[in-house]
């Protein structure tokens, strides 16, 4: 849905397309058979070649976990820098390295999104040779930012971030995003909610003869990601 309705996002898709990246392609191709509603050839790329889940897998029903699945499988799109000043003289970690945000973080809460990618400087034990106060902190690489952002919400035990927790605005690493979209579980069943345009949408299964059907969520449910766009 990003890619239908946001320009800006559809040309950053087809930019990295034009670089030679495969699963750029692929995302494309995946769009132009959902516009001719061949939604199953749609749905068989995504699985199969974006997400690479074994077709034997896919006979059984077994794509649990898939929607992280896909989020790793298209981390590369919005990456950022973590830098890291450690004092361990053994530390095993690079200064610098390349971070996928929707891969490489699941978060408890909409609000520590912010903290993390505040921008600043934090120390903590780290993570690769146990010294304490490695500083580290992220930035956008030298590239700039995306003009999407999407993040998970960790589910299981003890979290309780539901739809209302969700900001409308997001500010990472000092830019500005808004709400765009969330994903929301209920049981082992996951359904998306878009804000467009002030409208909330409810978009449930590719099977629809109507794509989006307009009705509220059901309230309590818990979130699962949320998808951002760049502010102009
Ligand atoms: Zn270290």
């Amino acid at each position: 849905m990003i890619f239908k309705l946001f320009p800006n996002c559809a040309s950053y898709i087809r930019n990295f397309s034009e670089t030679g990246s495969p699963l750029a392609a692929d995302i494309i191709t995946s769009f132009q058979l959902w516009n001719a509603k061949k939604f199953d050839e749609c749905r068989a790329i995504i699985l199969l070649d974006v997400m690479k889940i074994p077709y034997t897998q896919i006979v059984k029903g077994d794509i649990y976990g898939s929607e992280q699945t896909f989020l790793d499988a298209i981390s590369s799109f919005v990456t950022c820098l973590q830098y890291r000043h450690c004092t361990g003289v053994k530390c095993p970690l690079p200064p610098i390295s390349n971070v996928y945000p929707s891969k490489d973080f699941v978060i408890r809460s909409p609000r520590m999104l912010e903290v993390i990618y505040s921008g600043k400087t934090s120390s903590a034990l780290c993570d690769g040779c146990k010294t304490p106060n490695c500083e580290t902190s992220f930035n956008w690489p030298t590239t700039g930012c995306p003009p999407f952002f999407m993040y998970s919400i960790a589910h299981g035990t003890g979290t309780t971030a539901v739809e209302g927790d969700v900001m409308p605005k997001h500010t990472i690493m000092g830019k500005k995003y808004s709400l765009f979209a969330y994903t929301v579980k209920s049981g082992d069943h996951f359904y998306a909610v878009l804000n467009y345009k002030g409208k909330k949408y409810v978009y449930d299964g590719m099977n629809a003869d109507e794509i989006l059907s307009f009705r509220s969520a059901p309230p309590g449910h818990k979130l699962s990601t949320v998808w951002c766009t760049l502010d102009d």
